[in-house]
């Protein structure tokens, strides 16, 4: 059992703010996902959650008990880093054992635990090797065995996949996800890849510059996006987003005209994403008319970027769309589908 409860969190270094009132209850057995861009106070949020930061104000609580003054050992949480943190001179078998030996764990029962962590992330046959004769996904998955070995309450994981390459990087995601369904352990993890974020998590923390810009489920998240930060930051290619302003329920931006919105008058940024915009046949005109850009075949579709009213927007065509760049396409967006936000503060309306 393990519910994480953050309340009015901050993390300030003198004038600095790394993290303003972070207000969040992580269920127990959650994945739970801290999303952002570089910078944004996924790590120092994680590192607080595990005792390596102090909490300027406010308070983290783990099944009703305020943590603030525990040292990290007494946490009961476990984590992974992007950068392994194997001892060189340990063999695997030892690595995954430290954890034990360290925090005391009967010496009786150590054979079977680390057999159990070990074969849970399929190192059974490199348990003698040493760190140096692992590859880089064989060195996360000591990494994760020796999380797995503790049995704790809480998974702590930032950016744990980062050093690998593309494929290594997807079936240890893979790899990650079944563990921590299999284990049913609360798990924060941090990424600033929006793809990890919405295959692993139950459910996504956004931020920016040290505040939380939304929480959701990865499909909350993806559909109906708090703002145009989020709705730039999830999904590739990146929301459509136009500058304009409605008036009785039409949208004129550069060169763009939309009509039947329902939607307030005012200075608006629509927003749309390219699978929702249709390109129209031939001898049609859609909503918007406007030269290729370039044309990506991606197998199961084609991703066309056009330029419309002075910037370049995504479209997804089917996978037998052909056209050359420079030709004219006109293409539609259903007006239900489309995403409106204030241009001023760029929140939903
Ligand atoms: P990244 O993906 O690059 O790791 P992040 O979202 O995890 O980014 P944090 O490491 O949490 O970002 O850092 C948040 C902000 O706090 C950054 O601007 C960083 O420079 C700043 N910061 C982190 N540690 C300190 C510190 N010890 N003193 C002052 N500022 C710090």
């Amino acid at each position: 059992m393990a519910e994480i409860q953050l309340r009015n969190v901050n993390k300030r270094w003198g004038d600095f703010v790394g993290v303003e009132n972070f207000n969040l209850t992580i269920a127990d057995e959650e994945f739970l996902v801290l999303l952002g861009p570089s910078g944004c106070g996924k790590t120092t949020t994680m590192r607080m959650i595990a005792g390596l930061e102090d909490v300027t104000e406010g308070e983290i609580a783990i099944d009703g008990r305020v943590i603030n003054d525990l040292d990290p050992k007494d946490r009961d949480v476990a984590m992974v880093f992007q950068s392994y943190g194997l001892y060189p001179h340990m063999n695997v078998y030892d690595n995954i054992r430290f954890p034990l030996k360290v925090r005391k764990v009967d010496p009786a029962t150590h054979d079977e635990r680390v057999r159990r962590a070990s074969a849970m992330v399929e190192l059974d046959d490199f348990l003698h090797r040493k760190p140096a004769e692992l590859s880089g996904g064989q060195r996360q998955r000591v990494a994760l065995a020796r999380a797995i070995v503790r049995e704790p309450n809480v998974f702590l994981m930032d950016e744990p996949l980062s050093n690998l390459d593309a494929k290594l990087r997807v079936s240890t995601r893979a790899q990650i996800k079944n563990l921590s369904h299999e284990l049913k352990v609360t798990t924060v993890y941090v990424t600033h890849d929006q793809i990890e974020a919405m295959t692993l998590a139950d459910r996504v923390v956004v931020m920016k510059q040290g505040r939380v810009q939304q929480v959701g489920t990865p499909t909350e998240i993806y559909d109906n996006p708090a703002n145009t930060f989020v709705a730039s930051f999830i999904g590739s290619p990146a929301m459509n987003l136009m500058d304009g302003t409605i008036k009785d329920g039409t949208f004129e931006g550069k060169h763009v005209r939309i009509e039947g919105l329902q939607a307030a008058d005012g200075a608006v940024t629509l927003g749309f994403r390219a699978e929702d915009a249709s390109v129209t046949p031939a001898g049609q005109t859609g909503q918007i008319t406007a030269p290729i850009y370039t044309v990506e075949l991606l197998g199961d579709a084609v991703m066309l970027a056009v330029r419309a009213g002075g910037q370049l927007v995504s479209v997804k065509a089917p996978k037998d769309f052909r056209a050359e760049i420079g030709e004219e396409i006109s293409f539609s967006v259903p007006t239900d589908i489309c995403h409106i936000f204030d241009q001023s503060t760029g929140e939903r309306v």
